[in-house]
């Protein structure tokens, strides 16, 4: 396995939080960041060494980023997999194209879950409104619509009443390619991120609990308040996935816990894959002697993995919009462990800040 040594540059496509964090984390282990986004002020530009500025489908641009990089890593799912391709071609590419034509796809993710004998809830892809009619007439109500692709924080989502005709339905999710998935009556949601090499060496962390509001993620908790034989079923199905994926890098896998099991004997169902940091491994900084981050960062360069059982009990809070004004009262509670974005323009809804309070220790959870 190739060892990128400290000192090398790490190529992070997108330049949001999680492009920040990453950078934050590559710079304590001695490694240089550069970022590669359209934005001239994305949030990630102001804790990295370099960036090439462009859009993701401008071939001169990206040439320029892989003759400035030694690796590159993604902390945007949805970059264009042409925008991999090329890159490929010139340097490491972690995670590469085919994980994530998976990701980008909620029916391939779903559909590759299935193949890996996991539980999801059930599905079927609707493509036009007559498809969408017919599904309808198959699905228990309400039902959830997604878009199949772009879709993220409960974007491109819409639940389908009892009394909701299959035209209207399709109207309000823009009359694009979809999924129509079952409701599950979850008892909680939770989330699992793995890190994994290239040689099929992982890392996992505790089961997160994530409270979401409006689609959105509002508290991630850790420990989830689940069995220990859910918090093994939840991990082993973040585990399978991320090795038949031949992930390298991270893996998060968002969860829905059953009241039940069902006739299967799950009692977990996976709901969405992202190979990336993720917002709801955002506690492992301060709880955790290695982040997700700094972890992402050890699989990509081919490093060690670092530990994952964390220090300390942990909750999360997402900070969104105007909320971010009250810095001065967050930084004044000694229990806040807070993280701003940097962030210019504060628009509601939008992710600004987070804050972790760490709890009991770990060994007395
Ligand atoms: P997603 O974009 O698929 O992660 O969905 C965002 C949120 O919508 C999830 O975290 C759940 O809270 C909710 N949700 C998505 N799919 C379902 C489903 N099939 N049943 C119940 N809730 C869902």
């Amino acid at each position: 396995m190739n060892i990128l040594p400290p000192g090398s540059t790490i190529g992070i496509l997108g330049g949001g939080q999680l492009g920040r964090m990453t950078a934050l984390a590559a710079a304590r282990l001695g490694y240089r960041s550069h970022i590669f986004c359209p934005e001239m002020d994305a949030p990630a530009l102001q804790v990295a060494a370099g960036h090439t500025r462009g859009d993701f489908l401008d071939h001169a641009a990206l040439k320029k980023f892989a003759e400035a990089v030694d690796v590159v890593t993604l902390e945007w799912e949805n970059v264009p997999l042409e925008t991999l391709e090329v890159l490929s071609r010139r340097k490491p590419v972690h995670p590469n194209a085919p994980v994530l034509r998976i990701a980008q796809d909620r029916v391939l993710e779903k559909s590759f879950a299935r193949q890996q004998g996991l539980g999801t809830p059930d599905f079927m892809p609707v493509l036009s409104v007559k498809e969408l009619a017919e599904a309808m007439e198959n699905f228990a109500r309400p039902a959830i619509l997604k878009t199949s692709r772009l879709g993220y924080d409960g974007k491109g989502q819409l639940t389908i009443t009892s009394d909701m005709d299959a035209a209207t339905a399709w109207r309000a999710m823009g009359s694009e390619a979809g999924i129509i998935e079952t409701f599950i009556d979850f008892d909680r949601e939770i989330s699992v991120i793995v890190a994994r090499r290239a040689d099929g060496v992982m890392a996992t962390y505790p089961v997160a609990e994530n409270i979401h509001i409006n689609h959105v993620l509002a508290e991630t908790r850790v420990p989830a308040r689940i069995s220990p034989a859910v918090e093994h079923e939840a991990k082993q199905i973040a585990q399978t996935l991320a090795a038949a994926l031949d992930v390298v890098g991270l893996l998060c896998v968002e969860m829905f816990v059953l009241k039940t099991p069902n006739a299967a004997g799950q009692s977990v169902l996976m709901n969405e894959i992202a190979p990336r940091p993720h917002n709801s491994g955002h506690w492992t900084i301060d709880a955790c002697a290695c982040s997700q981050f700094e972890q992402l960062v050890r699989a990509v360069c081919g490093l060690p993995l670092g530990p994952t059982t964390p220090h300390s009990r942990a909750v999360m809070q997402n900070i969104l919009g105007d909320d971010v004004q009250r810095w001065p009262e967050y930084l004044a509670d000694p229990t806040v462990c807070l993280h701003l974005y940097g962030k210019t323009e504060i628009r509601p809804g939008r992710k600004m800040a987070h804050m972790t309070r760490l709890g009991d220790k770990w060994s007395e959870a």
